[in-house]
Formats: structure tokens, C-alpha cells, sequence
């Protein structure tokens, strides 16, 4: 019986291919990393064909352990949002190089629909703000500044699409352009409420709406691959954004369940069910699932530098060999000595957003050595998290508990001082690969291996860590005063 779920899970620096068993077991996978083109400051571009041959061959290499595609049930692909790719129909192939979702390129043209008082009215509708980050001033740069792109919008063989509509179009051959709803939900061009991408959106951002794909389920019979590619059709059976397919993964599936993923940034995502979350306190709303035409939400919030903080400690200041020695170094000390770190490196994301904002070190002594800083770091998630917390619960989505993974969420001292300056108890799975597990689950789902992801998580997710919150009520109101002045001066 075919009961194997293939993953193909896209990220930013590498594309992977994962192999589990019906029962959450991963039996193989492969890896490749994937160049990064830095053309001029602030710009991030991939080469979509490169993922495309990458993610097969990485497909290629698991497969066999399945014992073939014919035992392959579903596939199921999670990928880097917001990164847009632009593609002729007609010769499958890119028009250009994929603008990522990292870049900063359009942040003239969001002012401009800042200024023109457009902030308000695409927050109510979409969810998200006026920022590069988010696709459809990517997809409008690319048809004023890409002659081929906007020759092929004339032609009508532009497609656009994010990495996961991409793939999929080119595994199906061309016959499918289809995008899911998460991924959907971040472009700006479709209402939280809408079912498709909503042509007044698609007007205020001058994107063509027949270059856009088919917006569909999460899970479910969505296409099926070429018999070409693997000597046998494999139907494609579930698709989400990385964040959501997270989310999925750590089985927030009632409302007010949260994750947060500590990797490079930190992404924090609470399960809002069926009701359209409107924030007011400048986190985003968003798609979480959509399956059988039913959606449900979340409220996210990002941080932008996490795990690339302790990059920096160990590769500019060569105060850690290896990330982890962050661990030892913060139990060296009992407290940092009065050193606070705002790591605001790249900014400041949510719920500041303050693009302007630079990074400082405060209260900073003779004592204060490796030790201090390391632990300084580390206490500086919390204090992120802290602010993300407080903008939740303003936004009716206070943290009952908070189900972390990402690289970050091995360190078992960040882990415990999450739980006590959140006050709340801190889980961690087993299996820290919450994303592909999250893709898996609902690839399970969609080829009816599972009736809902409820059983999916069931069967599927492992065992648990948890970190329940000690800390005296003086020692956190000093910690979190001592951030607020930090934070002011950045
Ligand atoms: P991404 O998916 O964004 O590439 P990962 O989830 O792989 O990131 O996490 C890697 C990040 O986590 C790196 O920035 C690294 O510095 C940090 N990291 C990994 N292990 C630890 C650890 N034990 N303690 C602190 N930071 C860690």
C-alpha cells in the first residue's frame, strides 16, 4: 500500500527532500544548498531553476527508499513565502531571477501607497502592511524593470507565482498554476475574507490578475506530478507556507495554541479558528489552513534577528566557536552584569517596526566579558518574545502555552528563561523539524492516509519537552526594565 509522504520543503538558504512514513517516521533525506545573489544592497535574488533542478534531484535521491513512487501516497511541499517568481507559460522557463522575500527593493513604491493613505484599507483587507516583505510590489517592480516580464503579460504567458506554484507547475508538467491559500495570503492581493485574488487589489498594486495562479486548498488532491518525472504520477496532496505549515506541525490546532520558531529570524504564529484576526497593535493576520474549502487563521508576528545574532557573536566577534557554546557561557554566570543587547542588526520587526532602529549594547563594565555578552544574547530572545507576548494579548491572543522549535530552540537555557520571563510553560518537541512534519501531516491528510490533521498529529507528532516558568516576580520586572531602556535607545 502506498502510505510513504514525500516533503519537499524550500527554504531560503537550501531545498530538502524528506521521506516519512504514515506514522511520522522520517526514513531519508537529502539536502542542496542554494546560491543567493546579492546584486546591490538590500537586494536578495534566487534562480528559480536552479530550486526546480535541485528539488528533483533531492527527490530523486529519497524516493528509492520508499521502494519506489509507486508507494509514495502524497507529496507534500513547504516553502520560503513571498518570494516571487516570474515564468512564460508556454516555455515553462523564468523570465527573470526570483526577488526573495528578504529583499527591500520596493520600499519606494510602499511609501508612495503609505503617503497616498492606502495603509489602513490593505490592513483591513489582507491582513499585512505596507512593506517589501510581502509579494505584490515584488511582482510590480518585476513587470516595470523586466522588458521580458512585462512582454510576456502583453503575450498573456505571464505566470506568476511563489516557489511552492512554481514547482508545482513544473512538476505537473505546465498543467497546474495553482498557489495555496497561506501562500496566497501573503501576497497582498487577496482579502482574508475572498476566495481568490481580488481584482481591486490586483488594480491598486498594477498586478495582471490572469498572471496570477488558482488559489486552492491546503490539502487535498491538488495536481499530479508528470509520469515522466518519477515513471509514475504521484498526486500532490498538500501545500503550505513554511510559517503555517509550522504552525501545523507543532499541532497548534485550536484557537489560541501558539508556536514560535527560533531559526535565523524568529516567527511566532497564534491558531485564531475560523474568525479574520484584525490587529491593532501592527501584527499581521493571516491564513493558517484552508482544507475542503473551510479556512481558519493566525495572528503572526516576526522578529528579524534571532539565530543570526549568535551567528554574529561567533563569526564578527569570534566570542563563540559554535552556536551552542552559547549554552555553557550563559550557565558560567548568574546574570549578565547589567549587559543588555537589542538586536535590532537589520531593524526592528514586529511590533515595532522600525526599519530605522540599530542594534546596542548597554551597560557594559569592566566585568563584563564572553560570559556576559553570550548570556545577554540569549536573554534578548526572551525579551523579544516578551514584546511579541504583550502585542498578542492586547490583540485578544494571549499565550497559554508556547510550542517552540527552529535550530535556536535546542538551547535548553533560552528555553527556560523563555518560560520565565513569558510566565508561561514552554513545550518542545522531539522531532524539531515542525515544518516538514507540518507538510507531511497535511499531505497525509490530503491522499485520505488521515480524515482530519487532528489524527494526523496524533499519529504523527513525538514526544515532548517542557521548561515550566521559575523566576522571581523582581528579578523578571528588572530584566524587562532594563530592556525598555535598552530599547529606547536603539
Ligand atoms: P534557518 O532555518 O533560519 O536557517 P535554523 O532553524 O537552522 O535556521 O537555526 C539556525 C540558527 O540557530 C543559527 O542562526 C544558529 O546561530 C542558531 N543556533 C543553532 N543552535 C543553537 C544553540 N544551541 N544555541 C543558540 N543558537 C543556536
Amino acid at each position: 500500500m502506498a502510505d510513504y509522504i514525500l516533503v519537499l520543503d524550500e527554504g531560503t538558504t537550501s531545498t530538502r527532500a524528506m521521506l516519512f512514513a504514515s506514522d511520522g517516521v522520517l526514513v531519508a533525506s537529502a539536502q542542496e544548498e542554494l546560491t543567493q545573489h546579492y546584486p546591490q544592497a538590500g537586494w536578495v535574488e534566487h534562480d528559480a531553476a536552479e530550486i526546480w533542478e535541485k528539488t528533483l534531484k533531492c527527490a530523486n535521491a529519497v524516493i528509492p527508499a520508499a521502494g519506489g513512487a509507486a508507494l509514495i501516497a502524497g507529496i507534500g511541499i513547504t516553502n520560503q513565502r513571498e518570494t516571487v517568481v516570474a515564468w512564460d507559460k508556454v516555455t515553462g522557463e523564468p523570465l527573470t531571477r526570483a526577488i526573495v522575500w528578504q529583499d527591500r527593493r520596493t520600499e519606494p513604491f510602499c511609501e508612495t501607497l503609505r503617503e497616498n493613505g492606502h495603509e489602513a484599507d490593505v490592513q483591513q483587507r489582507t491582513g499585512l502592511l505596507l512593506d517589501p516583505y510581502f509579494s505584490g510590489t515584488k511582482m510590480r517592480w518585476m513587470l516595470d524593470n523586466v522588458p521580458e516580464v512585462q512582454a510576456a503579460a502583453d503575450a498573456g504567458t505571464l505566470a506568476f507565482g511563489s516557489i511552492e506554484s512554481w514547482l508545482v507547475f513544473k512538476l505537473t508538467g505546465g498543467q497546474s498554476h495553482i498557489t495555496d491559500a497561506s501562500n496566497a495570503s501573503r501576497t497582498l492581493l487577496m482579502e482574508l475574507a475572498g476566495e481568490g485574488f481580488d481584482p481591486q487589489l490586483c488594480e491598486l498594486f498594477g498586478v495582471p490578475h490572469a498572471a496570477l495562479p488558482q488559489v486552492t486548498d491546503m490539502a487535498g488532491a491538488l495536481a499530479e506530478t508528470e509520469v515522466s518525472l518519477f515513471g509514475r504520477e504521484i498526486p500532490i496532496t498538500g501545500l503550505a507556507g513554511d510559517q503555517q505549515a509550522a504552525t501545523i506541525g507543532q499541532a497548534c490546532l485550536s484557537p489560541g495554541e501558539t508556536k514560535a520558531t527560533y531559526g535565523t529570524g524568529a516567527f511566532v504564529l497564534t491558531n485564531q479558528g475560523a474568525s479574520i484576526p484584525h490587529s491593532t497593535n501592527r501584527l499581521l493576520g493571516t491564513v493558517l489552513t484552508q482544507i475542503g474549502g473551510n479556512r481558519t487563521y493566525a495572528i503572526e508576528g516576526s522578529v528579524f534577528v534571532a539565530g543570526s545574532l549568535v551567528q554574529w557573536l561567533r563569526d564578527s566577534l569570534g566570542i563563540v566557536e559554535v552556536a551552542s557554546q552559547t549554552e555553557e557561557l550563559a550557565r558560567s554566570v548568574p546574570d549578565t552584569g547589567g549587559v543588555t543587547i537589542v538586536p535590532a542588526l537589520s531593524g526592528l520587526g514586529a511590533p515595532h517596526w522600525r526599519a530605522d532602529a540599530r542594534g546596542v549594547i548597554t551597560g557594559l563594565s569592566f566585568a563584563s566579558g564572553k560570559a556576559e555578552l553570550a548570556r545577554a544574547a540569549l536573554e534578548a530572545m526572551a525579551h523579544q518574545t516578551y514584546d511579541l507576548a504583550q502585542a498578542f494579548a492586547a490583540d485578544g491572543a494571549a499565550w497559554e502555552t508556547l510550542r517552540i522549535d527552529g535550530g535556536m530552540a535546542a538551547n535548553d537555557w533560552m528555553a527556560q528563561d523563555l518560560a520565565n520571563m513569558l510566565k508561561v510553560r514552554v513545550e518542545r518537541p522531539g522531532f524539531v523539524e515542525t515544518t516538514a512534519l507540518g507538510a507531511a501531516m497535511l499531505a497525509a491528510c490530503g491522499a485520505g492516509l488521515y480524515p482530519d490533521l487532528e489524527s494526523a498529529a496524533a499519529k504523527m507528532r513525538g514526544t515532548l519537552a517542557s521548561f515550566e516558568p521559575d523566576m522571581d516576580d523582581a528579578v523578571r520586572d528588572e530584566r524587562i526594565a532594563r530592556w525598555r531602556r535598552a530599547l529606547d535607545a536603539a
